[in-house]
């Protein structure tokens, strides 16, 4: 007997296009959830993925980053039971393959091929792969919007800070304030960085990234000059690229110190390749890129920032939609309108 009548689900409708369609969704197979949806996203990867991928047919059910109630689970899921109010990760892992059980499960070998994102969390309910390890309950006391960007923003803008070695008091660069840029500003401020200078010039992304700990926002244009200046021509000790563009990796390798990292988190859509300054600027420095860090594990960590009060991502959701305006919420995400940043989707 079917749990769950059909549901609308958000889809990629072809080239640069989503619609709501009405779905029926199996029973969750073994491993699997199911999950009702109570809040959910868009990404900036989301308009990626409809826009440059052709890999991804239309039909494709669109979504990963939810918040939701487990509706019903199947067979050898142990760990979260029906009713459980969880969190998603974006990237689903099986928690036995080596990367898994070495504390990289956003590589996850067994649901990596051929990608491990979670598809189809614009909906009214989803089907969660490796449920055991992919998602974990929420406090109780934690609001959905609290929790939502754990799914994936905030671990990632997180693990470009911690990928790059970074050590308190440690000087940080932060190109483009998009959501995943600020929340490296999150990241950089919650792990005690002496100086954050971010880089933006979208006055509302401006404005929040003062607020979420920016000590300094630079224009692009003059930003590499400054930060040098800034830093009495050092450097700073680790740059973070969250814009997907060649000119912003540039620049990152252009102000970071000897012996600094460059760390990658920007989405370079359909770009298959990309250069690297090997001036002066190349010599002794580390560059890192980064998948959001995902599973049981890390989403416990984020949630535990959380509750102590030590992060805060939700000035991030400047808008609140209900999911029947989905195909109106990717026109205002894609466009930037009204200073969008995040839209809360229920
Ligand atoms: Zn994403
Ligand atoms: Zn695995």
């Amino acid at each position: 007997m079917r749990r769950m009548p059909n549901v609308r689900v958000c889809i990629k409708d072809g080239p640069g296009k989503v619609s709501l369609v009405d779905m029926a969704l199996p029973d969750p197979g073994p491993g699997q959830a199911l999950i009702r949806t109570t809040l959910t996203s868009i990404c900036g990867s989301d308009i990626h993925l409809i826009d440059e991928f052709p890999d991804i047919p239309a039909g494709v059910p669109m979504g990963h980053e939810a918040i939701g109630v487990v509706e019903a689970v199947g067979e050898g899921v142990e760990r979260i039971r029906v009713g459980d109010r969880v969190v998603a990760s974006c990237l689903t892992s099986c928690g036995s393959c080596e990367p898994c059980t070495s504390g990289e499960p956003q590589v996850c070998s067994t649901h990596g091929a051929p990608m491990n994102l979670l598809f189809g969390a614009q909906a009214e309910a989803f089907l969660l792969n490796g449920a055991d390890f992919s998602c974990t309950t929420i406090p109780s006391g934690m609001a959905d919007r609290d929790a939502l960007f754990a799914s994936d923003i905030l671990s990632t803008g997180f693990g470009a800070i911690e990928r790059a070695d970074f050590r308190e008091g440690q000087t940080v660069a932060i190109f483009a304030q998009g959501p995943v840029g600020l929340c490296a500003t999150i990241a950089a401020k919650t792990y005690g960085a002496s100086a954050i200078f971010a880089v933006e010039s979208v006055p509302e992304r401006v404005a929040m990234a003062r607020r979420l700990g920016a000590d300094q926002v630079l224009d692009p244009e003059t930003a590499v000059e400054q930060i040098m200046a800034l830093t009495g021509g050092r450097g700073v000790d680790v740059a973070v690229e969250a814009l997907g563009r060649q000119q912003t990796l540039t620049n990152c390798f252009r102000v970071v110190r000897f012996g600094g990292t460059v760390s990658s988190v920007g989405v370079y859509g359909a770009s298959q390749e990309l250069a690297i300054p090997c001036d002066g600027s190349f010599y002794h420095r580390r560059f890192v890129t980064t998948l959001c860090p995902s599973g049981r594990a890390r989403l416990d960590h984020l949630l535990g920032l959380i509750e102590q009060g030590r992060v805060d991502a939700t000035p991030l959701l400047t808008h609140a939609m209900p999911l029947s305006q989905v195909v109106r919420a990717y026109e205002m995400f894609r466009t930037r309108e009204d200073g969008v940043l995040k839209i809360a989707l229920s």
